[in-house]
């Protein structure tokens, strides 16, 4: 087994930890470093005895390229194949969450730098294109596939949908249903179908500038919602049948890819402590708090038949269907390795430690 690999069978919910390199500031005010990893022991040690063992830990000096192939791909290619999943990015505000994640809007990025939303579009569509190729290949072969894929961006922010590729959807309303089929939709909000890469990081873009165009306005919004990014896949394949005359089989794979950037987890504790900003302290907590029973409850292998609280808020709702099950989940707690954000990375341990 490689240093890496992990074995598949029955674990729907891996953890990863990244710490971020120390910022301009912290190098100014000549902040001490109190995080070490091991190499090869999954393993982060807070100041000098505070040890955690998480799926993958990734050191300051990780890059975009190696969270994204070693976490993530996998993930991808599970949605090609009717798959659910989900990933998402813990931690304080300014951990490196929307960094890991390229949820921001910077266009100025090198490819380098590139987080995981625009590296699995790129997959994905590399993806299709070689199944499609691949079965084209073999001429005998009725079996044929069609792929539709679409996006959709949201925000989670009091326990309000914003549809953030919606500008005229403020004080609209929005609700998360779930079909029959155990589906969950939010209605009302857009869907945008994509046909190359690039349109899906038009909309990531239009969608992050909105949240942060609003976030000047509202005193930081950003690091006090959940910014929800959904790649919606359908694959049909019709199926060769028996004989000729009989009616083909057409089946219908649908999957679903969420990419979460959580709101900052250090108003997880302050608006708790403080009771100010009730509202807006209650439904944040909710959301995370909420998320932290759902991951843990689905990693309890101890009990498989665990009541998982989906219903405790939007967020876990919203996920429900991409969250255990045949799904497929990725938490990333970011966090930073100065010793004075020492408290906050060990809570980010300490929740992320109830996710395995
Ligand atoms: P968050 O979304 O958790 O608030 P950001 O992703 O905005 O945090 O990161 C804060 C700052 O640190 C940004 O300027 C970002 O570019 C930078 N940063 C975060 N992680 C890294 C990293 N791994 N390598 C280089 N810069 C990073
Ligand atoms: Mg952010």
């Amino acid at each position: 087994l490689a240093d890496n690999e992990i074995d598949d069978s029955d674990c729907s919910v891996r953890v990863a930890v990244r710490i971020r390199p120390q910022n301009p500031r912290e190098l100014i005010d000549m902040c001490r470093i109190c995080t070490t990893v091991i190499p090869g022991e999954h393993q982060i040690i807070l100041g000098s005895d505070k040890a955690f063992t998480f799926d993958y830990v990734y050191d300051t000096s990780s890059i975009q390229a190696d969270i994204y192939n070693e976490c993530v791909a996998r993930l991808v290619e599970g949605a090609l194949n009717g798959y659910n999943a989900t990933v998402l990015a813990y931690g304080q505000t300014g951990s490196g969450k929307t960094y890991t994640m390229g949820t921001g809007f910077d266009h100025a990025f090198l490819d380098h730098q590139l987080g995981i939303i625009p590296r699995a579009v790129r997959h994905l569509f590399a993806g299709i294109e070689n199944l499609v190729l691949s079965i084209e290949e073999i001429p005998t072969e009725q079996a044929k596939s069609e792929f539709s894929v679409a996006v959709q961006f949201i925000e989670l922010y009091n326990e309000d949908i914003i549809d953030l590729l919606d500008p005229y959807s403020k004080g609209r309303s929005f609700r998360i249903q779930e079909s029959s089929n155990g589906e969950i939709a939010v209605t009302g909000a857009t869907i945008k179908a994509i046909y190359e890469p690039q349109d899906a990081l038009k909309y990531l873009q239009q969608g992050a500038l909105a949240r942060t165009t609003a976030s000047t306005k509202m005193n930081d919004q950003s690091s006090r919602s959940h910014a929800v990014f959904t790649i919606l896949i359908r694959r049909q394949r019709l199926l060769a049948s028996e004989s000729n005359f009989a009616e083909n089989d057409l089946e219908t794979l649908t999957s679903k890819f969420h990419f979460v950037d959580l709101a900052g987890s250090e108003r997880l504790k302050r608006t708790l402590a403080t009771g100010e900003r009730a509202r807006e302290g209650i439904s944040i907590n909710c959301g995370l708090l909420a998320l932290g029973n759902c991951i843990s409850a689905l990693g309890d292998k101890s009990k498989k038949s665990t009541h998982v609280p989906y219903r405790d808020s939007k967020l876990t709702r919203l996920l429900q269907d991409s969250l255990g099950g045949n799904s497929r989940t990725l938490m990333i707690a970011c966090v930073s390795p100065s010793d004075r954000d020492f408290m906050e990375t060990l809570n980010t341990l300490k929740y992320a430690n109830r996710a395995r």
